[in-house]
C-alpha cells in the first residue's frame, strides 16, 4: 500500500460520501490532511485523528481558496472532489442549472488547481486528482446533460493541466467512477419516488451488479497520489458499467 508520509492533501467536500472516505484513507496512510467542505457540521463529525484538521472552504469562491491555500503552507497533494449532478436531459435543463454545475463542478478546480500549482512549481513536485465521472466524455447516461458535459470538462481541464507541467514534478488525473453509495445518491434514490425501484435500477447499471463504495475510490485516489509514472489520465472505476 502507498505510504504518504510528510505529504500534505488538500480535499475539497471532505464532508461525506467519497471526499469523506478519501480524507480519511489519506490521514491513514500518514500525510497530513486539510480536509474542507461548505458543511461545517459534517466537517464537525469527522472522527478526531492527529494528522487531519478540518475547514470550512466554500469552493464558488476565488478569495477564500487564495486565502485557505496561503494559510495552509505547502500542499503536494490536491483531491478536487466537489461535484453535484443535475438530473435532466437538455431540454429539461434550466440555464441556472448549467451555470451552476459548471461553476460548482469545473471552475471549483480551476480556481483551486490556480491556487496550489505556484507552489508545486517551486517544489518541483505536485500530485493532482479530479473527481470526473463515468458520466462524461467516457459514457453518454440518459438524463444527466449538465453533469455529463461538467464532468467532460473535467477530463478536458486534467489533460491540458498534465500536458502543460508534465516536465516540471506535477501530474494530474481524473477518476472516473460509476455509481458509488453516498449520502447523495440515497438522495437521487428517494427523489425518484419509488426508492426500492430507484435502487434496483442504480445497481442494474453495474454488470458485477452491485454500487462501489467509497472506500473503493478512495484507494483510487491514494494509489493516483503515489503513482509518479501516470499523468493526464481518466481512470474509470466503474463495477464494469463503461464496458
Ligand atoms: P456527496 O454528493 O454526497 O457530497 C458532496 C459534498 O460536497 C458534501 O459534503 C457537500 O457539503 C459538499 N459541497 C457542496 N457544495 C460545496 C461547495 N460549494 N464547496 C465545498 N463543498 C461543497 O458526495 P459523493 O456522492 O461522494 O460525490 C463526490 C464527488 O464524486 C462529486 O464530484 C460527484 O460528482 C462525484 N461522483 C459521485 C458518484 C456517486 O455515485 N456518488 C459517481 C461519480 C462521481
Amino acid at each position: 500500500t502507498t505510504r504518504l508520509d510528510g505529504k500534505t492533501v488538500f480535499v475539497t467536500a471532505a464532508g461525506q460520501g467519497i471526499g469523506r472516505a478519501t480524507a480519511l484513507a489519506f490521514a491513514e496512510a500518514g500525510a497530513t490532511v486539510h480536509a474542507t467542505d461548505i458543511n461545517e457540521a459534517l466537517l464537525a463529525a469527522l472522527p478526531n485523528i492527529g494528522n487531519l484538521t478540518t475547514a470550512r472552504l466554500d469552493v464558488l469562491g476565488d478569495a477564500a481558496i487564495g486565502s485557505f491555500v496561503e494559510k495552509a503552507g505547502a500542499i503536494d497533494i490536491l483531491f478536487n472532489c466537489a461535484g453535484f449532478v443535475h438530473a435532466g436531459s437538455i431540454l429539461d435543463m434550466k440555464d441556472s442549472d448549467l451555470e451552476f454545475a459548471l461553476e460548482l463542478n469545473v471552475k471549483s478546480m480551476v480556481r483551486t488547481i490556480r491556487a496550489v500549482l505556484p507552489g508545486m512549481l517551486a517544489r518541483k513536485d505536485g500530485a493532482i486528482i479530479n473527481m470526473s465521472s463515468v458520466a462524461s466524455s467516457i459514457k453518454g447516461v440518459p438524463n444527466r446533460f449538465a453533469y455529463s458535459l461538467t464532468k467532460a470538462a473535467v477530463i478536458g481541464l486534467t489533460k491540458s493541466v498534465a500536458a502543460d507541467y508534465v516536465t516540471q514534478g506535477i501530474r494530474c488525473n481524473a477518476i472516473c467512477p460509476g455509481t458509488v453509495e453516498s449520502p447523495s445518491l440515497q438522495d437521487r434514490m428517494k427523489a425518484q419516488g419509488d426508492y426500492e425501484t430507484a435502487k434496483a435500477t442504480f445497481i442494474a447499471r453495474q454488470p458485477m451488479g452491485r454500487l462501489g463504495t467509497p472506500e473503493e475510490i478512495a484507494d483510487l485516489a491514494i494509489y493516483l497520489a503515489g503513482a509518479t509514472y501516470t499523468t493526464g489520465q481518466a481512470y474509470a472505476i466503474d463495477g464494469g458499467w463503461a464496458l
